[in-house]
């Protein structure tokens, strides 16, 4: 190629050049100038800038740098900077552009480039560097193993891969290499065929050979080792071809140590030899050896795709493979082959590894937004990336920050910008109200009193600052470094890195909905990104993840939902099917042990690829020993909804439909059976899961800590002493959870008739009515006539629950937002009016003794660290009141509905500080006669005030008559 050609290449992208070879603007300056160039750096004390309006401790403003250049005819002063270095540079390029010298025509640097690429070739073909260990001479020696023409002859796509510096070059002559590797090879042929003594260039081949034999004392130095040269390998590879239509298969690569590796490339990829063979970077690990060899486009192909995001109007044109494209980030045209081979650093010998369609499609999964999670604990088809992180001590896998910092590598993007943002703690601010803090808009003046100060995102010191909470935004950017994507959620944590996980969540998830959905419509994607507080830039965002709906292998035999959805079990209590779980079946006696949401559990299980109406059972993956934590999400919802089912000691089997494809395949190692399976067959998953221990949440854990009996036992024992005392024949439970209270009260002599659970958990109405049902199913001499669990929010009204004799409401406040605790407290007392309504909700100032119980018997020093984060007695909870808090809310609502209200609690002594552990409204109407009286309803008589229902019944029993 001609010498101007080459220069044209350079135009343009000097700019970039100059930072890539260091010829910074001073520098530059310096070339020109030298010690005529004047440089005055002054410190600049700016007065402090109110950069937030709230700012309230009043803070030294920091040093700032202005610069003066003085020039033999121009004068520069420059805006400050905060470091002297930026200040110097911008006084220089100032000076560049008043000078009116642009870099990019008249200077010598594209010539430089040049040259130092002319150097570093002829380098790479002297004497000296073969016998040093780089991976090129690998391919040199590999090459003069070739035959006649070919004999010696390296594809010069080799060099640009191989030669870090010598890639470097070709990127600052032309950035676009970066992402067309084939526009480093014309600038290469062209610096080599100013070599024209020592190196022959073939255009024609893309190939460069060196014109005289190496000396055979170098050739065959003692460091290299010589085989046998009739040693036959066979490296298994993949090939992606570039139709959609056809399915990635497994090839082998049949390498002979007297031949050259890119020839056999070359032959299976229908190539007439490897001279035109080019190579990607490697895929996956940064150590890893794999790549992706394709075949050289035709010159027309040159300049119509330089990057994948350019091709997005019409990604299926012409030869595009849109798969291999995707894993590399490089326009691959054509069919391209993965393989894990070459020669490397360590060895002369030539690497090589078997892939197989298994770890293909772990690579792929790898590039969903929760794929390395998945792998991460070795769990594609039962793991699930969280969707919050609560602790430290109860996750597992790869952290959510490493998860996002993988995926951004992963897809070439920059890396992930997190920001810290650190708050005084909200209780000097919101000093009555001790909740979770949400704050709805920053700039608002609820945001007056706090200090934002934004810290390092890897804080190392200040983390745990007493009494601060901390936020953290983060920002998405390409490679480029537009900006793609922000996320500023609102919510604050005691602990730095806990705001960093769940920020790193919110994008993970938001980018798992994409990927799951792909063609959603753009205003759904961005209004879920706002709940989330995501902020999208649509246009350059999508840009970057054009190829993704292609990678799939979607063509692969459909599934057998349809079928299976009409097989599915009859009795379940409640259709498991909405998670997709069929066919469920639960084995061994129920332990009455059951996990709660926060407890840490620990399962074994497998999963089956089963055939319909056929024996054929391939295994796809199993663990003896699997932990996570309840309620997050962290397996797939089909399993966790299962689990939930179970009682310690219990097993289930069950069926779902088939996930994506390319996670069976990711999960199984026999792929060549699975896809034969998949194609011929309707296919499910059989799980198969046993619930080996169940470690409590730390609110139980803590009141265990400290209390015999339990705290909850407690609870409960004195709700059951209130209503055997009232002699009540109607009893509704808000928010009974798995039923503790109406099941303890099946254990008394009552005289309830009618008993009643309302909570918006199907998940625990469900283990209720299993308990209830075998208690009551089993105690014949039991006075209850009736039982009905309703599933539906308590703070809104149903007349089948008027005039009842008593209500509770145990624990369950606390899990809403204060405005629907007041609400709940309204509707119940105003609509619902029964004669005794017993809250009970933790008391706030009893938390210091909870904690310092729990923190002193934990060994684990991440529990510890847990303790002392967790505000609250539970995750789940959204405020805890003081006793003064409790007891305002208590005596306004009595007084508002005529009841009058009377304070006590359980755990710790009453009058001494700081209280009962668990604090006790009771409330009695003032209206209503006295139960004894005799005037108890039956519970179930509408009052006809409004007579919509608004809850569903669950589950219901009534003593058959022949009992009665
Ligand atoms: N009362 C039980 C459970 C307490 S846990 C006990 O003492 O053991 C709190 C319960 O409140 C959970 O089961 C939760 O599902 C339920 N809950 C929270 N908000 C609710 C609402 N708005 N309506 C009904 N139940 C609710
Ligand atoms: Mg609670």
């Amino acid at each position: 190629m001609p010498r101007e050609e080459l220069k044209m290449e350079g135009q343009g992208s000097v700019a970039v050049t100059v930072r890539k070879m260091n010829l910074t603007p001073k520098a530059i300056i310096h070339q020109k100038f030298g010690p005529k160039a004047c440089y005055t750096v002054e410190e600049v004390q700016e007065p402090t800038q109110s950069e937030c309006p709230g700012l309230c401790i009043p803070q030294k403003g920091p040093s700032l740098y202005r610069c003066r250049l003085e020039l033999p005819d121009v004068l520069i002063v420059t805006d400050t900077f905060k470091k002297k270095k930026e200040a110097e540079q911008s006084a220089a390029e100032m000076a560049l552009k008043k000078l009116g010298i642009h870099p990019a025509t008249d200077n010598p640097t594209a010539m430089d480039l040049c040259d130092a690429l002319v150097q570093r070739l002829k380098y790479l073909f002297s004497e000296e560097f073969l016998s040093s260990s780089h991976p090129l001479t690998g391919h040199l020696r590999g090459a003069s193993r070739r035959a006649g023409d070919l004999c010696g002859s390296v594809p010069s796509s080799v060099f640009a891969t191989f030669d870090t510096k010598l890639s470097n070059i070709c990127k600052s002559l032309n950035p676009k290499v970066d992402s067309n590797p084939f526009l480093a090879l014309p600038i290469i042929t062209s610096a080599a065929t100013r070599l024209s003594s020592s190196v022959l260039v073939s255009e024609s081949r893309l190939s460069l050979q060196r014109l005289s034999p190496y000396p055979p004392e170098v050739f065959y130095s003692s460091s290299v080792q010589q085989s046998d040269s009739s040693e036959r390998i066979s490296v298994d590879a993949i090939y992606i071809p570039s139709s959609l239509d056809e399915h990635v298969r497994q090839v082998t690569l049949h390498l002979s140590s007297s031949g050259y590796y890119m020839d056999i490339i070359a032959e299976k990829l229908g190539v007439e030899n490897g001279d035109r063979i080019l190579l990607s970077r490697t895929l996956g690990k940064a150590s890893s050896e794999t790549r992706l060899y394709f075949a050289a486009p035709g010159y027309h192909l040159l300049e119509v795709s330089s990057d994948p995001g350019a091709v997005k109007d019409n990604p299926l044109e012409g030869s595009l493979n849109a798969r291999a494209s995707y894993f590399c980030g490089q326009v691959v045209h054509g069919d391209a082959i993965m393989a894990s081979l070459g020669y490397t650093w360590r060895s002369k010998d030539l690497f090589h590894e078997n892939l197989t369609l298994q770890l293909y499609y772990r690579l792929l999964v790898s590039t969903f937004p929760g794929g390395t999670y998945k792998l991460s604990r070795e769990a594609v088809l039962a793991a699930e990336l969280p969707s919050r992180f609560t602790t430290k001590a109860y996750w597992r896998g790869s952290f959510p920050k490493e998860v996002l910092s993988t995926f951004c590598r992963l897809h070439r993007l920059s890396e992930p910008a997190f920001s810290v943002i650190s708050l005084p703690s909200p209780e000097n601010c919101l000093s009555r109200v001790h909740k979770k803090v949400k704050l709805k808009d920053t700039s608002t003046s609820e945001m007056e009193c706090l200090n934002e100060r934004p810290t390092n995102a890897t804080g190392e010191t200040d983390s745990m600052e007493s009494g601060s909470t901390f936020r953290c935004e983060i920002k998405i950017y390409s490679k480029r470094r537009d900006l793609l994507m922000e996320c500023s959620p609102t919510d604050l944590y005691k602990k730095q890195s806990d705001s960093v996980h769940n920020a790193s969540l919110k994008v993970l998830s938001w980018l798992t909905a994409y990927f799951n959905n792909f063609g959603i419509p753009l205003e759904q994607l961005s209004s879920y990104g706002e709940n989330l507080g995501i902020q999208l830039y649509p246009e350059l965002f999508f840009r970057e993840f054009v190829l993704y709906p292609y990678v799939g292998d979607n063509s692969i035999g459909r599934n057998a939902e349809q079928k299976l959805l009409e097989s599915k079990c009859a009795d379940m209590l409640y259709s498991l099917s909405e998670h997709g779980v069929f066919s469920l079946r639960v084995e061994g006696c129920d332990s009455g042990a059951y996990p709660s949401n926060g407890s840490l559990l620990c399962v074994s299980y497998s999963v089956i690829l089963a055939t319909e109406g056929k024996e054929m059972k391939e295994l796809l993956e199993q663990k003896d020993e699997f932990e996570f934590e309840m309620g997050t999400g962290a397996v797939v919802s089909s399993l966790e909804a299962v689990v939930t089912q179970l009682s310690v000691g219990q097993s289930a089997l069950f069926n779902t439909r088939l996930p994506p494809e390319y996670f069976v395949l990711a999960a199984g190692t026999d792929s060549g059976r699975i896809l034969s399976f998949m194609s011929s067959h309707n296919c499910y998953l059989q799980y198969s899961v046993s619930l080996l221990h169940v470690t409590e949440p730390p609110e139980e854990r803590m009141e265990q800590a400290l209390f015999s009996p339990p705290l909850s036992k407690q609870r409960v024992e004195y709700a059951v002493q209130h209503i055997r005392n009232s002699s009540a024949a109607s009893l509704v439970d808000f928010g009974c959870g798995s039923g503790s209270l109406l099941d303890s009260l099946l254990d008394y002599p009552i005289s309830l008739e009618t008993i009643v659970g309302v909570d918006i958990s199907r998940k625990s109405l469900s283990r209720a009515a299993k308990i209830l049902h075998s208690k009551l199913a089993a105690n014949t001499d039991i006075a209850v006539k009736s039982a009905i669990l309703y599933d539906g929010s308590i703070t809104v009204h149903d007349p089948r629950l008027c005039g009842f004799d008593i209500a509770t409401c145990l624990e369950v406040i606390e899990h809403m937002e204060e405005e629907d605790a007041s609400l709940f407290g309204d509707v119940v007392l105003s609509y619902f009016r029964p004669k005794i309504l017993i809250v009970s909700t933790p008391n706030y100032e009893y938390n210091v003794i909870l904690q310092k119980s729990a923190g002193s018997q934990e060994e684990d020093s991440d529990e510890k660290v847990h303790s002392q984060t967790c505000k609250f007695r539970n995750f789940d909870h959204k405020f805890e009141w003081t006793r003064q808090q409790f007891s305002e809310w208590a005596c306004q609502l009595a007084e508002k509905h005529n009841y009058n209200v009377v304070f006590g609690g359980v755990g710790g002594t009453d009058g001494v500080e700081p209280g009962f552990a668990s604090q006790i409204a009771v409330f009695k109407s003032k209206e209503a006669r006295l139960v004894e009286e005799g005037a108890s309803g039956d519970g179930a008589s509408a009052t006809g005030m409004d007579s919509e229902l608004g809850y569903n019944v669950i589950w219901e029993w009534k003593k058959s008559s022949d009992e009665q």
